[in-house]
């Protein structure tokens, strides 16, 4: 080192071991936090408003019991769900950036921005699950954006996550080229209960990124009751509503 370029100074030091910036733009973040979004961006994401869809967490309107879309899909297994945001905007690029570019700590800021948007309707459980990946996706990717999501849960809330309860079994592929009725049959044998003794009358909440159809979720909630689970409720982030 020759003592050229500028000197380095504690915020440039702390900025190689920490993000400070907001992850979306740059910005700085609304509350002081690492990692934490900027007003801006914060203003761009869309938390789901009241009335809720008791069946899917969803929003819906009118004088019907569940959104349209529960209403022509098959009654769901759990025991009862709830969701943060809708997919469009700060969200939307969150997750495409957590998932495709490999950066799961956006997958953190999900998760505590998820809490502070449904924590006072988060129901009482004795632990939390993610809906674990297959391990050959997991080894791609390096990670399980739901598993993140599921420790800042168990972080604000105190409930211990425990992910190892669930396991994946048959590898699913990409859902998106099957047929609804492919779909269906391989996503049944999808999920496995390795010791059901954790599981047996336990209320368990089972933790994913996004609901689109709630077919995944419906599989490994089926697992679970499979095994003796006395409930289970259903948290995603996302709820992807069409109708
Ligand atoms: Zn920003
Ligand atoms: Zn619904």
């Amino acid at each position: 080192m020759s003592g050229e370029g500028p000197p380095v100074n504690g915020r440039d030091l702390l900025r190689i071991f920490v993000s400070l910036e907001c992850p979306v733009c740059g910005g700085v973040p609304f509350d002081g936090s690492p990692n934490m979004l900027c007003r801006e961006c914060l203003s761009g994401i869309r938390f789901l408003k009241p009335p809720f869809c008791p069946s899917c967490g969803g929003e819906y309107r009118g004088f019907l019991e569940v959104c349209p879309e529960c209403l022509a899909g098959k009654k769901k297994r759990w025991d009862g769900a709830v969701a943060a945001f809708a997919m469009t905007g700060t969200i939307k690029e969150l997750l495409h950036s957590c998932k495709y570019q490999g950066q799961p700590e956006l997958a953190r800021v999900i998760g505590d921005l998820a809490y502070m948007a449904v924590c006072d309707r988060l129901p009482k459980t004795d632990c939390i699950v993610p809906v674990p990946l297959h391990w050959s996706r997991a080894l791609k990717r390096g990670f399980n954006q739901s598993a993140c999501i599921a420790e800042r849960l168990s972080a604000h809330t105190g409930v211990p996550c425990e992910p190892g309860l669930l396991k994946r079994v048959r590898f699913t592929g990409q859902q998106a080229k099957l047929g609804r009725k492919e779909r269906l049959s391989n996503l049944s044998r999808a999920f496995s209960v390795p010791d059901s003794t954790n599981v047996k009358n336990r209320a368990i909440l089972l933790v994913d990124d996004v609901m689109t159809t709630g077919a995944t979720l419906s599989a490994a909630t089926q697992a679970l009751k499979r095994a003796g689970a006395g409930a289970v409720y259903v948290f995603c982030a996302v709820r992807r509503q069409r109708i």
